[in-house]
């Protein structure tokens, strides 16, 4: 918060930690994903660019001399807002900040859509240079099982024209989000669609059921089946094999993924991603289990950590006891630290 009557939303990616936080738009304007507990209780509206220009003013003052050079547009979609507003809020950004070089916010691909291919080059002439999409999955099936309100089609169209408007896409897709019951169809069309956009960045999440989402309803009524860790990096695996012909990083930066050393540049890394990745799979199952619960309770960060003997003994009796105070429930423990994590 920068001053009492400057208004800031709660949400922003993780990559905007420093960055000056703009809001143009409260709330998501579609609020309907089942896995999705962001915005609720937020009704969706489009700030004026009188208010919004209040606040850039009020930045201003407060950030004086000092320089700006990333700012991220809350809330869930700026493309929300008229083109000739979105405009004229990026050139007042920039008149405020001349220092200034990345303009990033999240947008749709629908509502991205209802705009003119001339209106998104218009926008990225402006400044906005950066786009975090939520993709998610690239199967029709899943993306229409957890309601996300878009298809692999509009995702391509709303992205083809991001990039000829000059945005880096930075794209975000979740592991697991198919369940057991559509795992292959979300790594074969989540591959595919990633390979057909070639984004700047491919941010992998990994699945964690929130409690009272409807996704938490259907898991209840037995029609979504989570996949268990070691299937999530299956998923990864088949994803990552897949990935042909792009330049993107694709990288697992979030605590809630369990291999978060998988990063690096595409092509060249790709031989690294899936060697790590054949890495945890050729453990035994009782050292996948070792990892996982280390990891899982912060003892871990990366594979090598299990290199300590010591550690990795320590672990072992933890986890022992854990199983037999509670028998069969690992990997509902360990959905609960991912959950703990988002
Ligand atoms: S579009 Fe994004 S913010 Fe809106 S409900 Fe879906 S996942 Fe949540």
């Amino acid at each position: 918060m920068i001053t009492e009557d400057f208004e800031q939303g709660q949400i922003r990616p993780p990559d905007e930690a420093d960055s000056l936080l703009i809001r143009t738009t409260r709330g998501c304007p579609w609020n309907r994903c089942t896995f999705c507990t962001l915005y609720k209780g937020i009704k969706f509206s489009i700030r004026s660019v009188a208010e919004i220009k209040k606040d850039i003013l009020t930045a201003q003052k407060v950030y004086n001399e000092r320089k700006v050079e990333r700012c991220f547009l809350q809330d869930g979609d700026s493309f929300t807002m008229k083109t000739h507003d979105l405009v004229e809020i990026l050139h007042a950004l920039k008149e405020a900040f001349p220092s200034i070089k990345q303009i990033s916010s999240y947008g749709r691909a629908q509502t991205m859509l209802r705009k003119s291919p001339t209106e998104i080059k218009e926008i990225g002439d402006a400044g906005l240079n950066v786009l975090y999409c939520g993709m998610e999955s690239g199967s029709d099936e899943v993306l229409k099982k957890v309601r996300k309100g878009v298809t692999a089609e509009a995702l391509l169209a709303s992205s083809i024209n991001a990039k000829n408007a000059g945005m880096d896409i930075l794209l975000f897709t979740i592991l697991g989000l198919g369940g057991k019951e559509l795992t292959q169809s979300h790594a074969d069309d989540t591959a595919r669609l990633i390979n057909l956009i070639d984004p700047a960045v491919v941010r992998i999440l990994s699945l964690a059921v929130n409690p009272g989402t409807a996704l938490d309803t259907m898991v209840q009524e037995g029609t979504f089946t989570m996949l268990s860790e070691v299937e999530m990096i299956k998923e990864q695996q088949m994803i990552v094999n897949q990935l042909d012909g792009i330049h993107s990083k694709y990288v697992n930066y979030h605590a809630v993924n369990l291999l978060t050393e998988l990063r690096g540049q595409l092509p060249q890394d790709k031989i690294n991603l899936l060697s790590t990745i054949g890495r945890f799979m050729a453990l035994s199952y009782e050292d996948q289990l070792n990892f996982i619960f280390g990891r899982r309770r912060g003892y871990y960060s990366h594979l090598d950590d299990m290199q300590q003997r010591d550690r990795y003994a320590l672990i072992s009796i933890e986890m022992n006891k854990y199983q037999e105070k509670y028998p069969g429930q690992l990997e509902a423990f360990f959905h609960a630290c991912r959950r703990s994590w988002i």
